[in-house]
């Protein structure tokens, strides 16, 4: 079966490629990059750099869309964020529409988003039907999710993968808060009583391949582990990990100082359940945070 996948190179992509070149699948995935350094992170497959070109394509079986700049790359100014929007919201509405202009269309569509869609939850428990809080974040997933729903009519069945942080070995936010941490100089940020709803990247390649094979998933999916903890406990389980000290708290006013809105990514969360997976029969590899953050750190 072939699939397009946009977003292929980054963190999660490179390894979902890698899983679905193993399972048989045929890869075309869509980077600005050369087709050398695709081939390079994804393995083999075939690479495009301009979406239209596949338009009047034959088509797909599937289609994979996790395209997006860097929501914690940058400082969330005006300029940075249309391009947080563009490359989410813009790719999907070019993607959507190049999918259209095909013969045959694709049974699935397995698109983006992240927990960031419900906004700050505090302490409550927050399943896919959780309403949202409305802020900047809110906004970004919710126009993302719609500009994939729009295909909806077309007898595509859409998933859409509401993301939580994802922990991995060799990138992804564990490779900015490993290097303080194992100085010793880790802790909590704010209170640390803000929840994190983390994920193995493992899991995040599972429930995704899950999304396009079974034919009777549809619709947001929350794909975060069955155990969210709040900040303090993932900063002394990291500790635990590194066998460091995790002295060393980050004041929320220096964050909202040194990053702006941006701070809302650290000093608020949601305690997120993947109560629809979980419902569903899907198996977690790193349902506990110990043993993720080991695999991670490793
Ligand atoms: P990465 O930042 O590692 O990779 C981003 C991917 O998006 C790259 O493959 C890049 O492709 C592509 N991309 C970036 N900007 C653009 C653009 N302007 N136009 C077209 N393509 C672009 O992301 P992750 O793998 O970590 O995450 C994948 C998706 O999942 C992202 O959309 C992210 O928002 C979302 N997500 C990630 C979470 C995480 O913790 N990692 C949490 C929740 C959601 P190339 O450079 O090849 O063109």
């Amino acid at each position: 079966k072939r699939i397009l996948i946009t977003g292929g190179t980054g963190f999660i992509g490179r390894v979902l490629c890698q899983e679905l070149l193993g399972r048989g699948y045929e890869l075309t995935v869509f980077s600005r990059q050369t087709p050398e350094d695709v081939l390079a992170t994804c393995g083999r497959v075939e690479a495009t750099r301009d979406l239209n070109q596949l338009r009047s394509h034959p088509g797909f079986d599937a289609v994979i869309n996790l395209a997006g700049e860097g929501i914690a790359d940058k400082r969330w100014s005006e300029q940075r964020k249309r391009q947080l929007r563009d490359s989410r919201i813009g790719v999907t509405e070019v993607l959507v529409d190049v999918i259209r202009s095909w013969e045959t269309l694709p049974d699935v569509l397995v698109s983006g988003s992240a927990v960031g869609f419900y906004g700050d939850q505090g302490a409550s428990v927050v399943t896919e039907e959780t309403s949202p809080h409305d802020e900047f974040t809110h906004r970004l997933c919710r126009d993302w999710e719609n500009a994939a729903l729009a295909l909806n009519g077309q007898k595509v069945r859409i998933c859409l993968s509401r993301t939580g942080v994802v922990a991995g070995p060799g990138g992804g936010f564990l490779a900015r808060m490993v290097p303080p941490f194992r100085l010793g100089l880790g802790g909590r940020l704010g209170s640390g009583q803000q929840f994190m709803p983390w994920v193995h990247r493992q899991d995040v390649v599972g429930a995704l391949i899950w999304m396009l094979e079974n034919e009777e998933a549809a619709g947001p999916y929350n794909v975060v582990s069955p155990e969210p903890v709040t900040n303090a406990e993932f900063t002394r389980c990291l500790g635990r990990v590194l066998h460091r000290p995790t002295l060393f708290p980050a004041p929320a006013p220096v964050l909202r100082v040194a990053l702006g809105e941006m701070a809302r990514l650290l000093l608020t969360g949601q305690q997120a359940i993947p109560a629809k997976l979980t419902g569903q029969g899907f198996q977690f590899r790193y349902p506990e945070l110990e043993p993720a953050l080991s695999n991670c750190v490793q």
